[in-house]
């Protein structure tokens, strides 16, 4: 491991630009002695940043301030739409590209249905990023999914936690970790891969090839397959006419049959949220983090499965670390995956990574 040694005058420009930039992304319109106050920096740093932040057009002035006695000050704001950054989905069944503005304003979609298309090596061990900034010569970052959503959870609400798990529940589950601000990758870049720690050993075989993993009982995979079992068994229950009526049930259809007083699918659907917190239950012990937010296409079946999986967290919790922790659905901000990859550029190469 190398010893880290003394910021060089370029790291130390960085770091000040990236105080400088911060305070104008969080508190503008704001005034230079005002940047000087929130940031530490000497009044004489903070003309020098500006001016540069000004001339990137990262940054401008926008009229007078309150006078407190004086001259008005004049106010700064960040210039949301200074960069323009390209956000790709890759997902399975499509892939969805945006123009979004350094705000995580989305200015314009393009979605392009995937038909079974692959590349020449099956993009096994590709490197994606490599290949597109040679090509494009501009900076490009790549996480999956569930990372992404987590860091613009993080990035784009107000007011911000500087440490949130964000679980993503859909087909697959995974999580995103950001610590201090930033996303959290672990060593080997697995942080977060929940999905196949097995939750039930005597469980249904997995994708991943082993039995009970938390895919296996808490995913909407899961959760269709078993209501699509209980409606052919039962045959007269609300999901029963709904598999009857699309032949294959949805999420929508689960909520729906749920809504409407069907048993079944209530107690599948509290059976799944039961597993997730078990899941949350021990990312809570590891992490003590504040903030558990919850997306996906599973997230949309809200009550009861939150209460089961807030209930279950809870009960397998040391009472006053699941006391300090709330768990809540992801807050309606936009495309959380696409938001999330301009995010991941912005924090990159802004140095808009630390905490509130
Ligand atoms: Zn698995």
């Amino acid at each position: 491991m190398a010893f880290p040694t003394k910021a060089t005058h370029q790291q130390t420009r960085a770091y000040n630009s990236a105080l400088v930039l911060r305070a104008l992304y969080d508190f503008g319109p704001i005034s230079r002695a005002g940047v000087a106050r929130l940031s530490g920096l000497t009044r004489t740093t903070v003309g020098d940043v500006v001016a540069q932040l000004i001339g990137d057009g990262l940054a401008r002035e926008v009229g007078r301030g309150p006078s407190t006695g004086g001259k008005a000050p004049i106010l700064l704001e960040f210039v949301d739409a200074a960069r323009l950054v390209i956000a790709v989905d890759l997902g399975e069944q499509a892939f969805r590209a945006a123009i979004v503005d350094l705000r995580g304003q989305i200015r314009r979609v393009v979605e392009r249905p995937v038909e079974g298309v692959d590349g020449d090596r099956d993009w096994q061990d590709l490197p994606l990023g490599d290949l597109l900034r040679d090509r494009y010569d501009v900076p490009a970052e790549l996480a999956n999914d569930s990372r992404a959503a987590a860091l613009a959870i993080h990035l784009f609400s107000d007011p911000r936690s500087p440490n949130l798990v964000a679980i993503k529940v859909g087909r697959g589950i995974g999580a995103g970790v950001v610590l201090n601000g930033e996303l959290f990758h672990g060593d080997g870049f697995g942080a977060g891969e929940i999905g196949h720690t097995v939750v039930d050993p005597d469980g249904a075989e997995c994708r991943c090839g082993r039995f009970g993993c938390l895919e296996t009982v808490a995913s909407s995979r899961a959760i269709l397959r078993r209501a699509g079992e209980s409606a052919r068994e039962r045959g007269d229950t609300l999901l029963a006419a709904r598999l009857s009526a699309n032949d294959e049930l949805t999420i929508d259809d689960v909520r729906a049959a749920m809504d409407d007083g069907d048993e079944d699918a209530r107690r599948i659907v509290v059976a799944a949220g039961r597993y997730l917190g078990q899941a949350v239950a021990g990312l809570i012990g590891v992490l003590d983090v504040e903030r558990i937010v919850l997306h996906g296409s599973v997230a949309d079946l809200g009550e009861p499965w939150l209460s089961a999986v807030r209930d279950e967290a809870a009960r397998r919790s040391l009472g006053l670390l699941s006391q300090q922790t709330t768990i809540e659905l992801a807050p309606q901000i936009g495309d959380l995956v696409v938001m999330g990859a301009s995010a991941l550029l912005i924090t990159a190469e802004l140095g808009l990574t630390v905490a509130r």
